[in-house]
């Protein structure tokens, strides 16, 4: 689960971490008054969506201009100007994809006098199995654009979960990003702070870009990206209370209700298949024979006929979906019960286009017969290459 920049920037500051002074703004009416509680000289207008790149980013509408969506105010009138044009509008940055995400809620902040902006992460590092520190020099931009040309200018180190955060990884912090004297405390004092902070939460990603040194000398934390590890979320009832389902994917959205594993894709044929490595062999297999799934869809090994046709109802909800491939292996879940729910689906969501039905299993025989025997236009398939070459013939040509 992901939340916006001022929930975490809220969440650091409670935790030490410094941050500027700033308002949450949802309606444009509120934004002067926003702004106005906050000293100025300078005001920072930033788009609150669940998505980096945000300033270089465009909106789609020409009357939201065309600056990007973390605008720089030199007056409270100027801030909520800025604010009235966001509000509302489509802003698409690289990370949004084509159909960028609408602006529904304002951050605006007391503005910072910048001297260098750096980059700090923190992550879960699967191959060392602990949690990694990320630094740079090079702040503000993209970190894969650094690792990709400028490698040697990226640090990471890892922290012994036995041991915990010391003091000595943020002195290594500190000097790898060329802070001097009393920096490299702030530094030692931030990042123990932070890691504090992404230990508590169950945090799965933590990154600040920029982390800057202002003109004072003095350490902040100008933007913030969290990221909690899901199956942790139980265990913070203030962390979930953060969520904004208006961020996610309708479609994943009514997924996670009925306790499906699905995730949207941008291919042209709709999966569902239990178990999570079935589903990526029938994605891979779909490409092999020259398609591209429009999902990942596992409804688990004791679905039930509800829960298939839930899952037939979002699959079919995607208009990307030009075909649907049914990949079922009967192990605990019965080829009868799987064969009941797609004929129940299909009766009661209908069925625009191609569905190709494999089922293998316990109880396969029955479950064949079922589906010959309910008069729909299902293609049955034997295996899963069968299967796929099915679907992707009957969807191409
Ligand atoms: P992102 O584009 O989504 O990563 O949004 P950021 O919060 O990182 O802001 C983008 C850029 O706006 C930063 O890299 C800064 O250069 C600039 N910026 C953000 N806040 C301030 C501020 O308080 N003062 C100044 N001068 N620039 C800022
Ligand atoms: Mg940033």
């Amino acid at each position: 689960m992901n939340i916006h920049e001022y929930q975490a920037k809220q969440l650091l500051k409670s935790y030490g971490c410094p941050v500027s002074d700033g308002r949450v703004v949802l309606k444009a009416e509120d934004a002067k008054t926003a702004a106005g509680e906050l000293d100025g000289p300078l005001w920072v207008v930033k788009s609150q969506i669940h998505a980096g790149g945000r300033g270089k980013g465009k909106f789609k509408e020409p009357e939201a201009g065309e600056k990007g969506g973390v605008r720089l105010a030199k007056s409270v009138a100027e801030a909520a100007e800025l604010a009235r044009q966001m509000l509302g509008k489509t802003l698409v940055t690289h990370q949004t994809g084509p159909a960028g995400k609408q602006v529904n809620r304002i951050y605006i902040e007391d503005g910072s006098d910048i001297s260098r902006e750096l980059y700090l992460a923190l992550l879960v590092d699967r191959g060392s199995s602990r949690v990694s520190v990320v630094c740079s020099t090079e702040g503000g931009m993209d970190i894969e654009e650094v690792a990709a040309h400028t490698p040697e200018k990226i640090l990471t180190l890892t922290i012994d979960p036995a041991v915990g955060y010391m003091p000595f990884h943020g002195r290594r912090v500190a000097f790898a990003l060329g802070l001097e004297g009393g920096q490299v405390k702030q530094m030692t004092q931030i990042l123990g702070n932070m890691y504090r902070a992404f230990m508590d939460k169950d945090m799965e990603m933590l990154e600040i870009n920029p982390l800057i040194v202002m003109t004072d000398g003095n350490l902040k934390l100008l933007d913030a990206k969290v990221g909690f590890d899901n199956n942790a979320l139980y265990r913070h009832q203030d962390i979930m209370e953060l969520r904004d389902t208006t961020e996610e994917d309708p479609k994943e959205l009514e997924a996670s209700k009925f306790d499906l594993n699905y995730i949207a894709l941008d291919g042209e044929i709709g999966c569902m298949v239990n178990g999570a490595g079935l589903a990526m062999a029938t994605m891979d297999i779909i490409k092999l024979y020259g398609a591209e799934p429009a999902n990942f869809l596992d409804v688990g090994g004791g679905a039930t006929k509800e829960k298939v046709t839930e899952a037939f109802k979002i699959i079919t909800s995607d208009p990307n979906v030009k075909g649907i491939l049914v990949n079922i292996f009967g192990g605990i879940m019965r080829c009868d019960i799987i064969a009941e729910g797609v004929i129940a689906a299909v009766k009661e969501v209908g069925l625009t286009v191609p569905l190709v039905v494999r089922l293998e299993g316990t109880n396969v025989e029955l479950g064949k017969e079922i589906i010959k025997n309910s008069g729909l236009n299902v293609i049955a398939a034997d295996n899963l290459a069968d299967g796929a070459q099915k679907i992707v013939k009957a969807v191409k040509g």
